[in-house]
């Protein structure tokens, strides 16, 4: 039998949904790439329901209970005096989604000496001291693929919300008013502006395929270059580094993983570097910005607009300076969790969660650490060392 720890985001404020706006979702055979989708013996839920929130416990207590194991379902998760760390000494396996992480440092791995599988009901696995889990053994996995789509879109509306001043002009509107001078005042077209995204893999090539249509035109710098035929096709301009790409953009969207090498990559220095006037948009992680150079930027014009749903620590205090800096388009981290999404990485949690019962071996492309070392999308995207430091400050947002 296995304790198993499932972190969740609160329910509704008005509670779990009775209904839902729309009855189904899309069915989805393959990834772009031609990557199955998770493939579990068999799913508890609707595809379609809340699963993210408590209640809806990202479909698993059948499942685990009927099979012997415990399930413990909490969003209570910071400070010492949270369920978590109470929970924590006889955990066999934690699972948590970046939006609501668990964040899984050494000296919260030292406390949990039964713990075997963190598990990242999503994509995404910074929240957990991956130096902390190699050196003890921890197998680390997450959905690679189930929200890169969704979070392409979102990236779509933020560049799109800013560069075109959507937001403000929508609350002209609310607030009775008809102000178009003020609305179009910093409203430009996307058509034909320089548009480079840093990483290009399953998120950044689908924002790049996305936009095309709109004729930006399109950069990109990644550790790997992609196929000659892929960079034809879309017109793409690679880049080496990050510094020769954000020189010239005029939008510059964020798509790596946070890992050691990429903690502060915009800090004053790289902005300084950009054209100013230019936007930023991060749903990649709010630690690869720096968080002050980022309110400085807009303060002073260099930035002429940053969005994202990616913030550092989750959930932001209160007094986050993000939430109130000019000209921001920010949510809180919702882009890979829409119910679309939440059905794939639902049931991809459970296909993890049934090989590592049975035996099996999970899939390599979603292992991030295994056996001491990174191991699949890990060993490609990460670097080894820990992200995780600060994160105790997440319990601001509960006391605050
Ligand atoms: P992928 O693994 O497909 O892509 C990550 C890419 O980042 C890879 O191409 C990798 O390069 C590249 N990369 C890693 N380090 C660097 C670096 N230092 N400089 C340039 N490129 C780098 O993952 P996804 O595209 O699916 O997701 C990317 C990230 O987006 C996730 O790690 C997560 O942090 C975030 N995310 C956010 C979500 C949200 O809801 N906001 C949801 C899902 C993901 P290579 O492999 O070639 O070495």
């Amino acid at each position: 039998m296995a304790k198993v720890i499932c972190v969740l985001y609160d329910d509704p404020v008005g509670g779990y949904p009775k209904s839902y706006a729309r009855d189904d979702i899309p069915k989805l055979e393959r990834y772009p790439d031609g990557q199955t989708l998770p493939t579990p013996a068999g799913i508890d839920f609707k595809p379609g329901q809340l699963l993210g929130s408590v209640s809806g416990e990202l479909g698993l207590r059948k499942f685990l209970e009927s099979n012997g194991h415990k399930l413990v379902v909490t969003s209570d998760k910071d400070g010492a005096d949270s369920v978590l760390d109470r929970e924590l000494p006889d955990a066999d396996i934690v699972i948590s989604q970046p939006f609501w992480p668990a964040y899984m440092t050494a000296a919260r791995i030292a406390k949990a000496p039964k713990l075997k599988l963190i598990v990242t009901a999503g994509i995404g696995s910074d929240h957990t001291d991956l130096q902390a889990a190699m050196e003890r053994g921890i197998t680390v996995a997450e959905v690679t693929y189930c929200n890169s789509i969704s979070v392409s879109e979102h990236v779509v509306m933020m560049i799109l919300a800013l560069v075109r001043n959507y937001i403000p002009s929508y609350q002209w509107v609310v607030n009775k008013g008809w102000n178009i001078a003020d609305c179009v005042a910093r409203s430009y077209d996307v058509e034909g502006m320089v548009f480079g995204t840093v990483a290009a893999g399953r998120i950044g090539l689908a924002v790049l395929k996305r936009l095309k249509p709109f004729d930006m035109k399109l950069h990109y710098t990644d550790r790997h270059r992609l196929p000659q035929s892929v960079e034809k096709e879309l017109g793409l301009t690679f880049h080496p580094d990050v510094e020769s790409m954000v020189k010239i953009c005029d939008v510059v969207s964020i798509n790596c993983p946070l890992h050691p090498e990429t903690e502060h990559l915009f800090n004053d220095k790289l902005i300084a570097k950009m054209k100013r006037g230019a936007y930023i948009v991060n749903t990649a992680r709010g630690k690869i910005c720096d968080r002050d150079a980022i309110v400085r930027a807009l303060q002073s014009g260099q930035l002429a607009g940053y969005a994202g749903d990616v913030w550092f620590p989750q959930p932001a205090p209160k007094d986050h300076p993000w939430r109130t800096m000019p000209h921001h388009g920010m949510t809180p981290h919702i882009s890979g969790s829409s119910l679309s999404a939440q059905a794939r990485y639902a049931a991809g949690t459970r296909e993890i969660l049934e090989c590592w019962f049975s035996g099996r071996p999970i899939r390599n492309e979603y292992l991030i650490v295994d056996k001491g070392r990174l191991a699949g999308v890990g060993a490609h995207s990460y670097s080894a060392g820990n992200a995780t430091a600060g994160s105790d400050e997440a319990v601001k947002f509960k006391k605050g």
